[in-house]
């Protein structure tokens, strides 16, 4: 009789399978989260079908006992089914795709309560700057000795010595309290009549328990998200879970408050700035099938949800989705995946739906539920250019007269204005007067952004820092540094000079960096404390002001230059988001696009609002080129400290490249970031049609080839971001 053995998945991206023994008076399935041992260490890992994942055979009297079984919930079968998908589709080691699936290793312990620590408004004797910041930057935020310190920037000793000294204080935290049901019936809201055919599709499709993909497809204030909450209603009444993707952390806060008016009570958030209690928390909501409903960002897919019967991804045109770090993953595209394989309907919420959504629907795969209008007959926001050529702003000036004008009259009818730049920082470039010396990150082909606040210079690729000096580093001349071209900070410093007595307000992620910061802002904007927002794309999103009625576009062309496939598309979809923000309210609301190019097509399109015709000729482009999705696209990008390496390797990998029908590699070329964190760059782009496997051929071809352990080569599946 064969010895009971396992094959199991653990959690080190460099290995394949491996086979165990099971001990005698443990017991595992499929799924079943478990310790094994390699060599000398422990290693957690997932059991899996041994049918679906090869290795190599090993003979019984070699195999090792597993050392214990976790005290959760076992992995489902269709997060299984979704972890091999991934890992085969985007040509990752599916231990890398299940790490996201058990994104809480504290989740996995018996461990109930534990200590966490939060200030008790106490200020300490001996106020030092460290302790001052630390008080200051912690706040009315709770957790362990070691996140309060990374919150505040100190050490741990610094907090601890604030315990001492009676500023901060333990308090226990039960890790298993319950999360409070969300209530179908508290709120539900009258809806029109588009509304409501919206809503019973996809009711019916909650209660069908099938697999279906939605496009919720409405402008911007037409009630989609009123819609979804009807289809979570009905998986509240079924007694079924639902993930809520959103693009953005920033606008959680927003989202739970509305959440919160519907349904009585906070869903589940995930995003990365939990602390450890309640990521570990959620995750055992989460696969006890207890959270009902869990908001989150793209990570939250890959959860352990129990039984899972609807999925929503909102703003789902939003490239923030596409993950470019470890797993080259598309949120979006995974989602739909994962809800085939839970047998649940996912929608699709855009007002801009992505060109590959729109041709799933032209193909009859995905069913489109329109919202012709706004809700209570709010009009959408006239869009009119402002050619920057003919009606330059003065000198060192951003803001182009009308523009100016535009605002005035705003302000004096005591409404809202927004000025839409999407440039952190002070300037994109600082140049020597003296010398023509630029700053350069040394490990990034990129420049140094200013951001006048911290005084600074800072790399938006590495976050390399500096202080910004005095003098030229190149030819030692003394203040003679000048900023090149506007970020939001310049943009601010000329409203304070235009309109001395408005209150204005900037919106970045160097502002708002965390939820509550979200939530102060949206407080502000609510009860008139602010005038005029300066905000990059972190403001054109989800938020409802309706007061805020005048929507300045500062420089419309940022998106287009590039070169990037998606440009056009992407800057229509951004400048439909950011002119969605005016007139929500009573009032009507205007857009004023600042361009050099104000016959391009987009920029065209965007003042006709003929979006249908905008798309149809981006689409027709595409077909014609073949690019997505009517042909597809893999980037291969190998990268070293070592340039001559990264050169030689992929050189080799161009060299090898398999010769196919339907398939052509372009490369290897230097990236346009030739360089980024220290590390040099080189592409591969391939092109192939739709039918061929591109994966297996790219699979195929790698899986040959051998490089040095200091070249990095992966593969990019869709790639979003050519640089
Ligand atoms: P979208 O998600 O399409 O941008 P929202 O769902 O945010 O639209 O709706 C825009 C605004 O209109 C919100 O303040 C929302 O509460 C309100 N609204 C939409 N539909 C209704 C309705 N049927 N009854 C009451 N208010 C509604
Ligand atoms: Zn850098």
């Amino acid at each position: 009789m064969p010895l009971p053995r396992a094959r199991v998945l653990v959690l080190n991206s460099a290995l394949g399978p491996l086979d165990y023994r099971v001990p005698a008076g443990m017991t595992v399935e499929p799924g079943s989260i478990v310790v094994a041992p390699l060599g000398p260490r422990q290693l957690v890992g997932v059991v899996w079908e041994a049918d679906r994942l090869v290795t190599e055979e090993v003979g019984d009297n070699r195999l090792r006992n597993l050392i214990a079984v976790a005290d959760a919930p076992p992995i489902p079968a269709a997060l299984r089914r979704l972890v091999e998908w991934a890992a085969d589709y985007y040509l990752a080691p599916p231990a890398a795709v299940l790490r996201m699936a058990l994104a809480s290793t504290s989740a996995l312990e018996g461990v109930k309560r534990i200590t966490e620590y939060r200030a008790t408004g106490v200020v300490p004797e001996r106020l030092t700057p460290q302790r001052a910041q630390a008080i200051e930057r912690i706040g009315d935020r709770q957790g362990l000795i070691r996140e309060l310190a990374t919150i505040a920037g100190v050490s741990d000793a610094v907090i601890r010595g604030l315990v001492n000294a009676g500023a901060i204080a333990a308090v226990e935290v039960d890790l298993d309290s319950p999360y409070p049901l969300p209530d179908p019936d508290h709120a539900p809201p009258r809806l029109n009549p588009a509304q409501r055919d919206a809503a019973t599709a996809l009711a019916d499709a909650v209660a069908a328990r099938e697999f279906q993909p939605f496009l919720l497809d409405g402008v911007t204030g037409s009630g989609k998200t009123e819609v979804y909450f009807e289809a979570i209603a009905r998986a509240l009444r079924d007694g079924r879970q639902t993930l809520v993707l959103l693009p953005e952390i920033a606008l959680t806060e927003p989202f739970l408050d509305r959440f919160n008016a519907r349904f009585d009570c906070a869903p589940v958030a995930w995003h990365s700035d939990l602390r450890q209690s309640q990521r570990r928390r959620a995750w055992r909501a989460i696969a006890t099938g207890e959270a009902r409903v869990t908001v989150g960002a793209r990570s939250a897919l890959f959860l352990p949800y129990r039984n899972l019967g609807l999925i929503i991804v909102d703003e789902a045109h939003e490239t923030s989705f596409k993950q470019e770090e470890g797993v080259h993953y598309h949120a979006r595209d995974v989602a739909v995946m994962r809800a085939r394989f839970e047998f649940c309907p996912v929608v699709l919420a855009s007002a801009t739906p992505a060109i590959e959504t729109r041709v799933q629907v032209a193909a009859g795969r995905y069913r489109e539920l329109r919202l012709p209008a706004r809700h209570g007959g709010a009009e959408l926001p006239t869009i009119e250019a402002i050619d920057l050529i003919a009606e330059p702003p003065p000198r060192g000036r951003w803001i182009a007269p009308r523009l100016v004008q535009a605002i005035d009259a705003t302000l004096a009818r005591g409404e809202q204005a927004l000025l839409f730049l999407n440039r952190r920082g002070y300037a994109p470039l600082t140049l020597c007067r003296a010398c023509g010396h630029r700053f350069q990150c040394p490990n990034c082909t990129a420049w140094m952004v200013e951001h006048r606040l911290i005084h600074r210079l800072s790399c938006h690729h590495c976050g390399h820092m500096i202080p910004t000096p005095r003098a030229c580093p190149n030819c030692d001349a003394e203040d003679a540094l000048v900023a090149c071209g506007p970020g939001v900070e310049r943009i601010a410093d000329e409203v304070a000079a235009l309109w001395p007595d408005a209150r204005a307000a900037v919106v970045t992620s160097d502002t708002i960096w965390s939820p509550a910061k979200a939530a102060e802002f949206v407080r502000r904007m609510t009860a008139r404390e602010i005038d005029i927002v300066i905000g990059t794309q972190l403001v054109t999103k989800g938020y409802h002001f309706p007061d805020l009625t005048l929507v300045g576009v500062i420089d419309g062309d940022l998106g287009l230059s590039g070169g990037d496939l998606r440009a056009s598309e992407r800057t229509f979809q951004q400048i439909m988001q950011v002119a969605g923000r005016a007139g929500r309210g009573e009032k009507p609301g205007h857009v004023l696009l600042q361009t050099h190019q104000p016959t391009a097509p987009v920029m065209a399109a965007l003042v006709s609002g003929d979006a249908e015709g905008f798309y149809a000729a981006e689409t027709q482009a595409r077909r014609e080129a073949d690019a997505p999705p009517f042909g597809r696209y893999a980037a291969i990008i190998v990268s070293s400290e070592d340039r001559e390496a990264a050169d030689d390797t992929a050189r080799a990998i161009g060299r090898s490249a398999p010769h196919r029908e339907g398939m052509h590699v372009y490369g290897p070329a230097p990236a346009p970031l030739a360089m980024l964190r220290g590390r040099h760059r080189f592409r591969l782009l391939v092109h192939a049609t739709r039918g061929l496997a591109v994966q297996d051929e790219i699979r195929a071809w790698l899986g040959t080839l051998a490089w040095p352990a200091r070249v990095r080569v992966s593969v990019d599946v869709d790639p979003y971001s050519f640089v």
